[in-house]
């Protein structure tokens, strides 16, 4: 039987992919550490928490107490998920970006060397190339990220790359591009803008919507991610990407016709950009492509229209649940004032 230990777990991807590997696989464990933020949500996985294969413990990686479950625990592979992941936060509250997306980094690398866990892989993201415009990034690729949340996700790759080389830490990074699909907490473009719209409010763009981002659904995400965990290679890092691009203008139109068949300009709210908001992401991912095949089934209308019937048949995740206004970069916010 295999053991897995997700962290982050309660959160977008991480539930996603806790239903997925319940699914592929019948002789397994799966252990969910989550500290349950903001954006955790345990009902994400209200469909499997009767399962005996399922145990959910609340934890904050960067504690000691993760070391004890761990140990108690002894996973077989642990898949750490676990940050603070939204840009416009990151600028308002850089500290918790810190604390969790490096020095939890730190305590899962260090947790992990101590217990002997055979494979660590963590979750990092596009966005530590920073801004990419034109020809797609390959692994290799210089590190020049522009937010706090990248900074963060980059710092914890150098410092987990660096145990690999010292301590031999049996380290795979996956560096995903954008997500999007059912149970993402509606603070990011496509959940903000289906839960805005159901609402009648107008969705917010930063700028004139002209940043490019790398688009996947969260299941071939997922489909990808499973695919690593079978026949990644330790000491190897992988970009999962889908080569699907599109600016955020270009997103929100999309998400209009799939909704109402039109466009209405008058639903989309124009604010300040937010400093440093990256042009564009675009990865080479290859690599992976070559290892596992090819992972993306799911063309982005087919994939928003999935995402806005999710979010229609599921009120009990956002409606009189969220402030929708609440996580969103203005250029009022106070920080460094
Ligand atoms: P999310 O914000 O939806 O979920 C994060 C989860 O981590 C939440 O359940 C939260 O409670 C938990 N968490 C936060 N701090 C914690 C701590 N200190 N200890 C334990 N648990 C904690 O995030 P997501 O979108 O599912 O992202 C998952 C991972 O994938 C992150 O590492 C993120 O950087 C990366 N990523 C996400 C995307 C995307 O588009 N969503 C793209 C690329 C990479």
């Amino acid at each position: 039987m295999v053991k897995y230990l997700i962290t982050g777990g309660a959160g977008f991807i991480g539930s996603n992919f806790i239903r997925y590997i319940l699914s592929k696989e019948r002789d397994c464990h799966v252990l969910n550490v989550d500290k349950l933020t903001y954006a955790g949500n345990l009902g994400n996985l209200r469909d499997v928490e009767q399962d005996d294969r399922y145990e959910f413990v609340k934890c904050d990686i960067v504690d000691d107490e993760f070391g004890k479950i761990v140990k108690e625990y002894r996973p077989d592979i642990l898949l750490n998920f676990a940050a603070a992941t939204h840009i416009d936060r990151s600028i308002r509250y850089p500290k918790e970006f810190v604390l969790t997306d490096v020095v939890g980094a730190f305590n899962v690398a260090y947790t992990v060397l101590k217990n002997n866990v055979k494979v660590a892989i963590h979750i990092s993201t596009d966005e530590i190339y920073g801004s990419i415009i034109g020809k797609s990034v390959k692994e290799d690729a210089k590190l020049d990220p522009t937010s706090p949340y990248s900074a963060s996700k980059a710092s914890a790759d150098l410092l987990l790359l660096s145990y690999l080389k010292t301590y031999k830490l049996p380290l795979i990074i996956v560096r995903p591009c954008n997500n999007y699909g059912r149970n993402q907490y509606p603070e990011k473009l496509v959940s903000l803008s289906i839960v805005r719209l159901l609402s009648d409010k107008p969705v917010i763009l930063h700028g004139e919507g002209k940043e490019i981002r790398e688009w996947i659904h969260v299941s071939d995400c997922c489909r990808a991610l499973y695919g690593i965990v079978k026949k990644g290679r330790i000491g190897e890092i992988y970009n999962l990407g889908s080569g699907i691009r599109f600016t955020n203008m270009n997103m929100i139109t999309m998400i209009m016709e799939e909704m109402f068949g039109r466009v209405y300009v008058n639903m989309i709210k124009k604010i300040p950009n937010r400093p440093g908001n990256d042009k564009g992401y675009a990865i080479d991912s290859s690599k992976l492509v070559s290892l596992i095949g090819d992972y993306v089934t799911i063309p982005i209308r087919q994939g928003l229209r999935m995402t806005i019937d999710w979010y229609r048949e599921n009120e009990w995740f956002w409606k009189g649940k969220i402030d929708i206004d609440a996580n969103i970069y203005t250029e009022n916010d106070e920080y460094l004032r």
